[in-house]
């Protein structure tokens, strides 16, 4: 039985104060790489799931995502952290696709691709749609909150960063983990 851990990106994996159009653009948290490195010796799959509308607006081309995207996977590869898939959608806001976030369509995509156990995986965002997502595609949640402002959420945890939220996740898939024979 496979588990996957899908991140969301803009405000999971890299900070979000502007449009991320360019490979320059991108700033990684510092826990980020750690973090996937602990979820892979887990033997976690390790996805993202992005909603990328100003593809579909025009605002950047699908040339210049993948530039974006090879730079991540680079950077990440660099300390150790391998990516398994990046799934984006590129479809303008509002155009009524089955894929932009919050509709579970990326998850679901990346399942087909990669065949890991949906109830035993888990989707990480900063925002209520990467929740909803995951309800959704029938995943577990984990809502990323900046600074120590409270909200409402129905993640089954809420966490500072990817660091505290992948602990959570490790912790949690061992009270999961039905695969476990317990000894007499
Ligand atoms: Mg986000
Ligand atoms: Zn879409």
């Amino acid at each position: 039985m496979k588990r996957a851990a899908i991140l969301d990106r803009d405000g999971v994996i890299n900070e979000f104060r502007r449009a991320v159009n360019r490979p320059e653009d991108l700033i990684l948290y510092p826990e980020i790489a750690p973090a996937i490195r602990l979820l892979k010796s887990r033997g976690f799959l390790v996805c993202v799931a992005t909603n990328q509308g100003g593809v579909g607006l025009g605002y950047m081309t699908d040339e210049q995502l993948e530039e974006v995207h090879d730079a991540l996977t680079a950077q990440l590869a660099a300390k150790g952290a391998k990516l398994d898939a990046i799934a984006s959608c590129t479809h303008a806001p509002h155009a009524s696709c089955t894929c932009r976030k919050p509709q579970p369509g990326l998850l679901l995509q990346l399942q087909r691709t990669l065949h890991f156990s949906l109830p035993h995986s888990y989707m990480v965002g900063d925002r209520e749609t990467d929740i909803s997502a995951g309800v959704a595609a029938g995943v577990r949640t984990v809502r990323i909150v900046h600074g120590s402002i409270k909200i409402k959420t129905k993640a089954n945890y809420s966490a500072h960063n990817l660091l505290e939220a992948v602990e959570w996740i490790i912790t949690d898939a061992e009270s999961t983990d039905d695969t476990i024979t317990h000894r007499i």
